[in-house]
């Protein structure tokens, strides 16, 4: 395999194979590297009902295998490994994969956001079964169903009014007395009439593994010291999400809250290296706008190699 290429891709989520194809397509020959969580966050959801052309829905991991094929099939490769280094100080780009050494004209970072769990092992045992990171996703599965959500930042909030119009009810569990979501989004909740609050919980454990389903949830109050058993049909997870950008820290600007900062399209603070996908998107984090995203890096590389960008 070629190791010295003209575009390297990071990532094989939407934004990446969406790069992939585009490249591909456009003679450039693009390496995509797949990481351990090859498919991204699609590959841990079931059906998914909101990507455009499929009225009956896909399922996560068949789209994502068609998305890998349709690069494939234009010419893209595709590795598997870890990026275990990267050197963006001078052009011809520096990485490293699983020992082997690879030079890119230019870079496309799709290496998306983590969403964090609670950190029980049971919560991702369950994960599709009843336990999501993602209400636009899998909330539709809770029509006229009671369910959680975990954690009191506008992620939630956000999660709970989107379900509130699905679920007949829906409990905001969440370790703190205050909510971190803005003003706004807080009325909205409190004014909404099937929304309710556990303040003061944690979530311990969640029931039913050997049934494989959802049932329950152990709660404890950490005032009283109090445990419980809140019956429950699904429970969303919504403590955050973590851009995975730990190989590019200190070598293209990151914003505060640790997402790369992109302008003008899908540019970097470093001339050739791109950014999409979830990586530098915390507001809408769909995988429709992690393709789209995807799209525009590949051309906005493909401009740089041309000389008519930048
Ligand atoms: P945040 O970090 O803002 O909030 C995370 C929430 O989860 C906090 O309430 C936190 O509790 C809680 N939490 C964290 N870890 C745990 C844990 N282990 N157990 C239980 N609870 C936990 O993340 P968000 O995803 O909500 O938001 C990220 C960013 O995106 C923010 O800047 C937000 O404003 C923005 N955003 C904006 C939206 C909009 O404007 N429409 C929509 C969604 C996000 P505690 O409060 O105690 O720390």
């Amino acid at each position: 395999m070629n190791t010295d290429r003209q575009v390297v891709i990071i990532g094989s989520g939407p934004a990446g194979l969406t790069a992939g194809l585009y490249a591909a397509r456009a003679n450039l020959s693009p390496l995509i590297i797949e990481g351990f969580e090859a498919g991204g966050q699609l590959m841990l959801t079931t059906m998914v009902e909101n990507w455009p052309g499929f009225r009956d829905g896909i399922m996560g991991p068949e789209l994502m295998g068609e998305l890998r094929a349709q690069a494939l099939r234009f010419g893209a490769e595709i590795v598997q490994g870890d990026v275990t280094n990267v050197d963006l100080s001078s052009r011809p780009f520096r990485l490293s994969v699983s020992g082997t050494a690879y030079t890119a004209q230019t870079l496309i970072i799709a290496t998306g956001a983590s969403a964090k769990w609670l950190d029980l092992g049971v919560d991702k045992q369950l994960s599709g079964r009843g336990v999501s990171t993602c209400a636009t996703c899998d909330g539709f599965f809770f029509k006229g169903r009671r369910v959680a959500v975990v954690g009191g930042g506008d992620t939630a909030i956000e999660e709970a009014i989107y379900l509130s119009k699905l679920a007949s009810e829906v409990v905001v569990i969440h370790r703190r007395d205050r909510l971190r979501a803005s003003k706004v989004m807080q009325d909205k909740a409190f004014s909404t009439p099937n929304i309710s609050f556990l303040w003061h919980t944690e979530v311990r454990d969640i029931k039913d593994v050997t049934r494989g389903e959802v049932t329950a949830l152990v709660l404890h109050n950490n005032l009283t010291g109090e445990t419980s058993e809140l019956p429950i049909d699904g429970v969303f997870i919504a403590i955050g999400h973590t851009p995975n950008t730990r190989l590019f820290k200190g070598q293209v600007e990151l914003a505060d809250n640790g997402y790369i900062t992109t302008h003008k399209g899908s540019r970097t603070s470093v001339p050739g290296v791109f950014a999409a996908g979830d990586v530098q998107d915390h507001v809408y984090r769909q995988a429709v706008t992690a393709a789209g995203s995807g799209c525009m890096a590949a051309i906005d590389a493909e401009r740089f190699l041309s000389g008519t960008g930048h």
